[in-house]
């Protein structure tokens, strides 16, 4: 430490002169005190850190009043702000992730705040006055739309997988191929679910191809189950065999074995009429016979996060008495915007048109271009010559570990201002209020118009204009 990094720390004040400052001038009004002293104890953290560090301070001015307000009060108004915050959805990808998979539909959302806000028949049998099941609510509809006997919900399909493993197979063995041994992201993989859920896990055939006698060689006095996984994530091309969910339940049916499939993203609706690729839908899963069928609630399903179990009565009503059910217990917020999604596939036309998930998946090309070019004329009306700003074509993606292969034909619109880097622009944008998540390609700042909503094209160029303001 030099002299002068020794003369800045001294003259750095204490907590207390600053709650003097805060306390004459209050910038921002009604703050918490203990959130105060907090944000007061950040802000000379970080310029003791930025000493220390040798970054230049001017000297006079680095602990003067003013400034000193000035960083308290952005530190209290960054503490004020909720940490989980909307976000404009730039990127392209339907189903993200880690931007919340799955937007509800306002219908959907409203009954949610209904229904947390007041109390509710969620355990409570209004018709015989006496307590009644948490699940009821949504098993007749699931089973109503799937075909299945029998259904229920936990909180993720995580949660469905190991459930139904450790229920049907927990001290046995269970029979599964060896390319279908995912991970899904998020460390979960499939051996070690079956692992923690007690259950053996048998590997057959080989990574790219697997026969039903590879499945029968394998059945033995301790087999509990027959696995089929999606490889949801990767796809496997060129020389590969699986086999049928139809011939594994005949196979199962031969030996009294349950077969069960993780469909990973489970969805009601044949997409192969809307031009993407053809997924097996929930409804042919549950009429190939399997017993058990998983999916997630908020994958391309577009519902809250839930894992959903289908399947034959006797395997269904055997998981939903396992004790651990009651550790994946779905909350009444997620059972209420469950049910009110199931209730929108009652008629596909609607589903496709109120989902917000299923709307942006099967988006009309030509909607999406002139959503861009909506874009473009208003970053071009202000009139900025800094701002450079172009449609191109590109592929937005599903998202949430689904159809790896499709490309959903897109338009995005790119930008490019004059000083700033691409990253600069990613960053200030990531860090605008809303949130604005795009992507870099060529030193350019990419936004696909797919999945941003209309009502968001008046914030990207409102943060744009603001960017250039200050550039
Ligand atoms: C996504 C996925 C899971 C996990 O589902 P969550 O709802 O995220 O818990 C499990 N299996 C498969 C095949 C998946 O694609």
């Amino acid at each position: 430490m030099d002299l002068r990094q020794k003369s800045l720390l001294r003259k750095l004040p204490g907590v207390d002169h600053v709650l003097e400052l805060w306390d004459r001038t209050q910038p921002v009004k009604d703050v918490p005190r203990a959130v105060l002293v907090r944000s007061i104890r950040t802000t000379l953290d970080r310029l003791r850190t930025r000493i220390l560090a040798g970054d230049e301070l001017p000297d006079e001015t680095v602990f003067g009043d003013n400034l000193l307000i000035h960083l308290a009060a952005q530190a209290v108004n960054k503490s004020m702000e909720f940490n989980l915050k909307r976000v404009v959805n730039a990127t392209g990808v339907v189903v993200h992730t880690n931007l919340g998979r799955s937007l509800l539909p306002e219908s959907v959302a409203r009954h949610v705040a209904e229904i947390s806000s007041r109390y509710s028949n969620l355990e409570f049998d209004l018709e015989k006055g006496a307590r009644g099941s948490r699940y009821s609510c949504v098993e007749e509809i699931l089973c109503e739309i799937s075909g299945a006997e029998a259904a229920m919900v936990v909180n993720n399909n995580a949660g469905a997988v190991f459930l139904s493993l450790e229920t049907l197979a927990r001290g046995k063995e269970v029979i599964v191929s060896r390319g279908e041994l995912v991970e899904i992201g998020g460390s979960f993989r499939i051996p070690d679910v079956m692992a923690r859920s007690g259950a053996r896990l048998v590997e057959i055939g080989t990574t790219n191809r697997t026969h039903l006698p590879d499945y029968e060689g394998a059945i033995r006095d301790e087999t509990a189950l027959l696995l089929k996984v999606h490889t949801s994530n990767y796809s496997m091309v060129g020389f590969t065999a699986e086999v049928s969910l139809k011939n594994l339940v005949a196979l199962g049916a031969t030996y009294h074995l349950p077969v069960m499939k993780d469909l990973g993203s489970g969805n009601f609706v044949d997409f192969s009429k809307y031009g993407i690729m053809n997924e097996p839908t929930v409804q042919e899963t549950v009429a190939a016979g399997a017993d058990v069928v998983t999916f997630s609630g908020d994958k391309m399903l577009g519902g809250p996060q839930a894992g959903i179990i289908v399947g034959r009565k006797d395997a269904v009503e055997r998981i939903k008495k396992n004790p651990i059910n009651r550790a994946l217990r779905i909350d009444k917020m997620t059972l209420a915007a469950l049910e009110a999604t199931l209730h929108l596939y009652r008629d596909e036309s609607r589903a496709i048109s109120a989902i917000p998930t299923l709307r942006m998946l099967t988006l009309p090309p030509k909607i999406i271009a002139n959503r861009a070019k909506r874009l473009l004329n208003r970053l071009r009306k202000l009139g900025d010559s800094r701002l450079e700003a172009i449609i191109i074509n590109a592929s937005s993606r599903v998202g949430g570990g689904a159809l790896p292969l499709q490309e959903l034909p897109t338009r995005c619109v790119a930008v490019r201002i004059k000083g700033l880097s691409a990253n600069r622009i990613d960053r200030i944008m990531r860090e605008a209020t809303p949130s604005i998540v795009g992507r870099i390609e060529d030193d350019l700042f990419v936004m696909d118009l797919r999945t941003v909503q209309d009502e968001e094209i008046a914030m990207i160029v409102s943060t744009l204009k603001e960017i250039l303001a200050e550039a």
